[in-house]
């Protein structure tokens, strides 16, 4: 089921994708996401910065590790992780284990293994395992169907 952001949340996810689309200019991944607090205000951002060589540095595990050493526990369970990829099982562990809150994606790990399948790459070595079967009480919505020909664009660009 496709989620339908608040004009609020759009612009947290257009932030992604911007970010996303740094990464991509950088000749990194196009992954990018936002941690904003309970009140709307955008904490930390960051995209991927696996190029160097270290395929963990994905920006939902650098949030996990902001978050625990900047936020008490009740302001990062309050908190929400705007992606423009749905949390792999590396990153989906670390926000649980920081006790952060709610997650929306644009675009499931399932559509993008799927779209990377479509364009010949060889599958990752980690699977494409849904947040809520790693993290079942973290509260996710996504996919975001009106992003999802942007990132599209980005990942088939990224796989040229
Ligand atoms: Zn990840």
């Amino acid at each position: 089921m496709a989620y339908e952001p608040t004009d609020e949340e759009l612009v947290h996810l257009n932030r992604c994708v911007e970010l996303a689309a740094e990464g991509l200019a950088a000749n990194d991944e196009p992954f990018g996401s936002v941690l904003v607090d309970a009140s709307g205000k955008v904490l930390f951002e960051d995209r991927n910065r696996v190029a160097g060589g270290d395929q963990t540095r994905h920006p939902e595990f650098e949030i996990a590790r902001w978050a625990a050493a900047n936020m008490a526990p009740e302001e990062r369970a309050a908190a929400t992780v705007y992606t423009s990829g749905e949390h792999c099982p590396m990153c989906s562990a670390a926000h649980g284990w920081v006790g952060l809150g709610r997650i929306v994606y644009i675009m499931s790990s399932r559509q993008l293994a799927e779209l990377r399948a479509g364009l010949g790459v060889p599958p990752g070595p980690v699977n494409a395992i849904p947040i809520q079967d790693v993290v079942p009480g973290v509260p996710v919505d996504g996919p975001v169907a009106a992003l999802e020909a942007a990132m599209r664009d980005l990942h088939t660009r990224a796989c040229a």
